[in-house]
């Protein structure tokens, strides 16, 4: 088995909009790539921040300009267009009571959970960067893996995104002094905590840091702590659909996976990787 559960269908330019790309036109050239490719289990995870309920959620400026959106009419689409229907949900901290709501009120396969702000500030958006606010990386690390960390342990998600998406930039911003793996820590106890599945997401290797989320020896803490893996793209273009998965799942092997977490209804079973 193959999936690809974390993508979206269009752009996140805030003029690219839901009566363009939530067609069934759109979806059927996901479809035809993930066929292609051999994927078993297509879905979409259409970032929160596109919907008008996020601003139940947050305020944050760039929530604002972009909640345009009505969830409920994607999920139908997402639904009645062949694909499992998933949100990504940014973790907020101290909003867990109105994720919780806007979650509860969609019929969806599976939430898959990230962390793309710490406070205010951006990790992965140079308009809010972190880094503008923060120099010491290992602060940013920290701050990073704790927020997550605490965002897993709410059980909102059924997938941890990106894991270390803080390593986005890659060589355009400091590395931390210390061992990654003192900051993984948090999150991997999480992990374990919750049962959550770990995404494996083939996005890194087309961003600057240009490497799988999550670094190997994040999946060997997440493997010893007896993690489950989900595998996803993050396309947002058909061309993306299912990217860079031979390497992945060679990478995946040689941690010692040998499943996938597959999902429908927020219920997950595990099938043969590959
Ligand atoms: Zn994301
Ligand atoms: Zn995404």
């Amino acid at each position: 088995m193959l999936t690809d559960y974390h993508l979206h269908l269009r752009p996140d330019e805030t003029d690219a909009k839901a009566s363009e790309y939530f067609t069934q036109a759109n979806a059927d050239r996901y479809l035809e790539a993930a066929a292609d490719a051999g994927i078993g289990e297509l879905g979409v995870s259409e970032h929160i921040h596109r919907f008008t309920e996020s601003l139940e959620i947050w305020g944050h400026e760039f929530w604002r300009e972009n909640a345009i959106d009505d969830m409920g009419a994607y999920v139908e689409f997402a639904r009645s267009a062949g694909l499992r229907a998933g949100i990504e949900m940014d973790w907020v901290a101290g909003k867990e009571d109105r994720i919780a709501n806007v979650l509860d009120r969609h019929d969806l396969d599976y939430v898959v959970g990230s962390v793309h702000f710490i406070r205010d500030m951006a990790v992965d958006h140079d308009a809010y960067d972190v880094w503008d606010e923060i120099a010491d990386p290992d602060k940013v690390w920290e701050l990073y893996f704790r927020t997550f960390a605490e965002g897993i342990l709410m059980g909102l998600f059924d997938i941890c995104a990106h894991p270390d998406l803080v390593k986005v930039w890659g060589g355009d911003r400091p590395k931390p002094r210390r061992d990654p793996r003192f900051h993984y820590e948090p999150l991997v106890e999480a992990i374990a905590e919750t049962g959550i599945a770990v995404e494996v997401s083939t996005a890194g290797y087309r961003k600057p840091v240009a490497e799988l989320y999550p670094a190997d020896a994040f999946a060997e803490m997440c493997v010893d702590a007896g993690a489950v893996f989900a595998l996803s793209s993050d396309a947002h273009e058909p061309e993306n659909v299912g990217y860079g998965y031979e390497r992945a799942v060679e990478t995946m092997r040689g941690w010692g996976v040998s499943e996938i977490a597959v999902f429908e209804g927020r219920k997950r079973r595990m099938e043969p990787l590959g």
